[in-house]
């Protein structure tokens, strides 16, 4: 298979489109973002890279984020997590209260924003902002086997200023017993773990251990890369996931800066960036060129 050839035709076919989506603007740092960028990377299993476009360019991860932070959450407290957040996808939008109340604020997975909150929340626990957001960095930059990966303290300031609804999402959480620190600390956390930046190439690399693959970082147990796996397929992309899932066939996790982390288990760790979005907020242009890359390569994991 020649991968370099499929890239270049991913991104001669996503650079025709006319509609590239909208970018983000509630949170008003990432609307400024030049929508006109593309980025696509991928490592395949003999631990080769290959990358297309502006893979060199930093972008904010924002929600890609939350399975490093999951990854470290079930390695701190293990499966007693699942009593605080659940494993059912939402099917509402990403920022969504309206199961909290019904659910008795315990979220339905730890990739929508009140999930991801209590799981920031958990691995918070009685430690200050700073050690768990160092901790979450030291887990990306071996992952990535990279220490030039940082956060943006302006992105993480823009969010704090309008985050209205996580402050909504968090005091809820906090009313039903399942938020154990004060609100504005947990999202002091979760929203600089968010504006974390990684270029294409370097979120490509963080995903390897997610591949399952001989030679490739071990970060987590086999058991639990597959049920980080299993979320991010069912849970990845919120009230898209579906249609992710039916059109891509891999797990893959999105964020509002426009990027995608997708994991082809056993074969490749592909992330892709175009900071346009679609409805759902998923990347739109990232979505249609996963898509390709998957179809081209014969990548799925359902056969
Ligand atoms: N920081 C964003 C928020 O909490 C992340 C959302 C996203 O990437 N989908 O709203």
């Amino acid at each position: 298979m020649d991968i370099a050839a499929i890239l270049r035709e991913v991104r001669e076919s996503v650079g025709r489109s006319a509609d590239r989506g909208a970018v983000a603007n509630y949170i008003p740092e990432l609307a400024g973002v030049d929508p006109g960028h593309f980025a696509m990377s991928v490592v395949l299993a003999d631990g080769s890279q290959h990358s297309v476009g502006d893979a060199g360019v930093p972008f904010s991860i924002q929600s890609v984020s939350k399975v490093f932070a999951l990854a470290l959450a079930l390695g701190r407290l293990g499966d007693r997590l699942w009593d605080r957040v659940g494993r059912e996808p939402s099917g509402l939008a990403f920022n969504s209260i309206l199961q909290l109340e019904h659910e008795k604020g315990i979220p339905r997975n730890p990739f929508i924003n009140a999930g991801a909150i209590v799981v920031t929340d958990a691995v918070l626990a009685t430690h200050a902002p700073r050690e768990y957001l160092g901790e979450l960095l030291g887990f990306i930059r071996t992952a990535a086997g990279d220490d030039d990966i940082h956060i943006n303290q302006a992105v993480a300031r823009s969010e704090t200023e309008t985050g209205h609804r996580n402050f909504a999402l968090a005091h809820y959480l906090r009313a039903f017993g399942n938020l154990t620190n004060p609100p504005e600390l947990t999202l002091g956390s979760y929203f600089h773990q968010c504006a974390v930046e990684m270029t294409c190439d370097q979120l490509a690399r963080a995903g390897r251990f997610l591949m399952e693959a001989p030679g490739m970082p071990r970060l987590v147990s086999p058991d639990r890369v597959r049920r980080i796996n299993a979320l991010m397929l069912t849970c990845g992309h919120y009230d898209g996931s579906g249609e992710f899932a039916f059109r891509v066939g891999l797990p893959g996790k999105s964020g509002v800066g426009g990027g995608i982390l997708t994991i082809a288990p056993g074969r490749a760790a592909i992330a892709v960036w175009s900071p346009g979005l679609n409805a759902q907020g998923n990347s739109k242009l990232g979505t249609e060129a996963v898509e390709m890359l998957a179809r081209r390569a014969g990548w799925s994991v359902f056969g």
